[in-house]
């Protein structure tokens, strides 16, 4: 078969490639989308997670507040190995029921009346945005398609998501990015109203920038943000991508805020690391998405509802949105006890189980650091140490991971110095 090292058009192969160094990085055969750390994880259970090596971690980052319930959380196993034996996957031609039971019970926890089944996070706010649009259009039969977003905003990566992301990186090279987005400065009230005009359809937030460096929104902003919707005739869409199912403190993070959403989005916590996304809205949208108007292949099969339905029942008995509430007081009030007077940590802050320690400096080598003594955590921005525990974390995990990433912490201060 023919390999395509050669570039379209070039006439030759490009004979410098392995000598530029692409010879590592095609001994494998992934796109390499990712920097991968040198760690293969080969099995997981509650807080904790094995590598190939035998070596064990404390997962404070969950697959990046995926794996809520823990690893390889028991009902919801039990309940997907059921259904694996009984039907894997039917068409969203015919009814699912248990895709129906999945819904209800979202609608019944939650202000949405309607949801629809995707795939990912991107996926759900892609439906968001065409939701909004159609309604506006085909509904209120209104020229508007504008979606408002915010500076440090991050909702995915596919082209419209991309564009409704506030942040320049993922946007490189992708150019012409589709239009009907615009991005104003987070807690800029002028700036949010000079953006308001007659093609505006939307404003979409997250309650708390967890990708943009754990920033919980300003109470009073929020406020604002669905005043200003109501004024104008505008949908107000908030991505609980990574703030949904339990992860703040509440089982939606715009319960915090005393808000109710026209639509909001859910993903990573929803399927215990099972690909689901949810796009959740008011029964006013209905009519938007009528037959024909947005589909997917595999949303909401039997085998995706029978997970959602068992993490959905599981966080609900277990209480586990007030756990992550208890939880994250008491990693919160631990860390800032722990480092209080280190000048190189400028703030603890976070919602729940979201939780984020800004320091001085890019903290990447401390993330490296922390794997080699057996904990995982992850960045958020540059200088942003970020922790996801699940969300039935034990105090004495807690109080070993405020030792360790203190410790961790102290020692590359001292190094430096
Ligand atoms: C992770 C994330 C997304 C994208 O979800 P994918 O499943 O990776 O497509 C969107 N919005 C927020 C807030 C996220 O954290």
């Amino acid at each position: 078969m023919a390999k395509g090292n050669e570039q379209p058009g070039s006439g030759t192969a490009v004979a410098g490639a392995a000598a530029t160094g692409a010879a590592a990085q095609t001994e494998s055969s992934l796109f390499q989308t990712y920097a991968r750390y040198p760690i293969s994880l080969v099995k997981g259970k509650g807080s904790w997670l094995w590598d190939d090596q035998g070596n064990r971690y404390l997962d404070f980052m969950c697959g990046l507040a995926v794996t809520s319930l823990g690893h390889a959380p028991e009902k919801v196993g039990a309940k997907l190995k059921a259904q694996i034996d009984e039907l894997w996957h039917v068409s969203n031609l015919f009814q699912i029921p248990g895709q129906e039971k999945a819904a209800a019970l979202l609608t019944a926890s939650t202000c949405a009346d309607a949801v629809f089944f995707c795939n990912s996070g991107a996926e759900a706010n892609e439906a968001a945005i065409k939701v909004a649009r159609r309604y506006q259009q085909k509904v209120k039969g209104e020229d508007r398609y504008e979606v408002i977003t915010f500076a440090q905003s991050f909702h995915g990566r596919t082209l419209a998501t991309l564009t409704a992301t506030g942040q320049d990186k993922v946007k490189e090279g992708f150019l012409p990015l589709p239009a009907g987005f615009v991005t104003v400065p987070l807690h800029d009230i002028p700036a949010l109203e000079a953006a308001i005009g007659p093609k505006t359809a939307a404003i979409m937030l997250e309650m708390v920038q967890a990708e943009g460096g754990v920033y919980p929104v300003e109470p009073e902003f929020v406020k604002h943000v669905r005043k200003l919707c109501d004024e104008h005739g505008l949908l107000m869409i908030v991505d609980e991508v990574q703030t949904g199912m339990g992860r703040t403190g509440k089982l939606f993070a715009h319960e915090h805020y005393g808000v109710e959403p026209d639509v909001f989005t859910v993903a990573k916590g929803i399927g215990s690391g099972f690909p689901v996304g949810a796009m959740l809205g008011k029964g006013f949208l209905r009519d938007a998405f009528t037959p024909g108007s947005h589909a997917t292949t595999f949303g909401g099969t039997p085998l995706a509802s029978s997970v959602v339905i068992a993490t959905i029942e599981t966080m609900l008995e277990d209480h586990l949105p007030e756990r992550a509430a208890e939880m994250g007081d008491y990693l919160m009030t631990s860390l800032r006890n722990r480092l209080a007077g280190n000048s190189f940590v400028k703030e603890v802050r976070g919602m729940g189980l979201l939780v984020g320690i800004e320091c001085a400096e890019p903290i990447g080598d401390i993330v490296l650091a922390g794997q080699k003594r057996g904990i995982l955590f992850v960045s958020a921005g540059p200088n942003v140490i970020r922790l996801l525990p699940n969300l039935y974390v034990s105090k004495e995990e807690i109080d070993e991971a405020v030792s360790l990433v203190a410790t961790l912490i102290e020692e590359y201060v001292a190094a430096k110095a």
